[in-house]
């Protein structure tokens, strides 16, 4: 379904994103997870593409099945580091032939330790473009083409300290075409709703999707600022986080955050929520159940 009637439902978006497997027992341990997202009855769910295309195949290959196989309603990523335009064509060619609705593009950091040319498209900008040209072409059997989603970074982005260039540029990427924006995960609200002011104040009007990731492990609390450029812990947070003994106590406390962090957004009108799960249902799941309180008063 486009984006556009995904949102114009009136109520804030509930989505999930996932990553294509490495192997085949991972494959298999995926879809059983699938199969208990599928039961919450997500607005969408997203997968991620490895910068420069180094999960293309798979990628590919994840979507195409959750579309073929479940009820779901996949969203693939794109990167634009690394790829020619002849190449992003033929992608989005074969999206549109499997009646994929939406795309997220986005910049994509080169992969790790590898060199590449950094191909036709420089900026996250220059991809939604380019999904505009196709979507102009008729290439895709929606008449309006792929819905686009973009990456818009609460806490900033490293690569831009400057906060007004930042918005200029996410401005440009909404300028462009894209439909939404899904933020980087954070976890202290008030940089969102900070976020989400200055994007009025930018005169960006489309709906943005906040991501939310709980904290479950030590080792996931340690990684997570590694991998999440720009996250960052709020004081109390991490208050908690070291009053915690062990992965038991850290996941129940990263949980509570989390659950709390869903329920302000909503009181406050958030667009949607999307939990990056990280390809396991649980933590999601329970969150998701304690929040058909609120869940049910946004949409009454
Ligand atoms: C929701 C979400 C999903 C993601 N999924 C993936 C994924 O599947 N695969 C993956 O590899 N990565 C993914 N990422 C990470 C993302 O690709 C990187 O964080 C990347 O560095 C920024 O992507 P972008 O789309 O914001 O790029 P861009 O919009 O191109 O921005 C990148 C940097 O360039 C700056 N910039 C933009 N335009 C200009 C301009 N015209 N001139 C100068 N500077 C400019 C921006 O301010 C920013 O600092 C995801 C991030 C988010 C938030």
């Amino acid at each position: 379904m486009h984006i556009d009637d995904i949102f114009a439902r009136g109520r804030p978006t509930f989505s999930f994103e996932f990553f294509p497997p490495r192997n085949a027992d991972a494959w298999t341990g995926l879809f059983a997870e699938i199969r208990r997202f599928t039961d919450l009855s997500p607005d969408f769910v997203s997968v991620t593409y490895g910068a420069g295309g180094s999960t293309r195949e798979k990628t590919h290959e994840l979507v195409v099945r959750v579309r073929e196989e479940t009820p779901l309603d996949p969203i693939p990523h794109l990167t634009c580091v690394c790829h020619t335009r002849d190449e992003i064509h033929r992608i989005l060619s074969a999206y549109a032939r499997h009646n994929i609705s939406n795309v997220m593009a986005l910049g994509g950091d080169p992969p790790r330790g590898q060199e590449c040319d950094p191909g036709d498209f420089p900026h996250a900008s220059d991809l939604v473009q380019a999904i505009v040209e196709f979507n102009r072409a008729g290439l895709h059997p929606d008449s309006r083409g792929f819905g686009i989603g973009v990456a818009g970074f609460p806490e900033g982005h490293p690569a831009t300290p400057n906060r007004i260039a930042e918005l200029d540029y996410l401005r440009r990427k909404v300028d462009a075409g894209a439909h939404y924006i899904c933020t980087q995960l954070f976890f202290d609200n008030r940089d969102f709703f900070d976020f989400r002011e200055r994007c009025a104040i930018s005169g960006i009007t489309v709906p943005i999707v906040a991501g939310l990731m709980p904290i479950l492990s030590l080792q996931s609390f340690r990684r997570t600022p590694e991998l999440a450029l720009g996250a960052r812990y709020p004081a109390e947070l991490l208050r908690r986080m070291q009053r915690c003994s062990n992965d038991q106590e850290i996941a129940a406390t990263g949980m509570e955050w989390t659950l709390a962090q869903c329920r302000e957004l909503i009181r406050e009108g958030v667009d949607g929520i999307h939990f990056y799960t990280l390809n396991r249902s649980t933590a999601t799941e329970e969150i998701f159940r304690s929040l058909s309180d609120v869940r049910r008063g946004a949409i009454s």
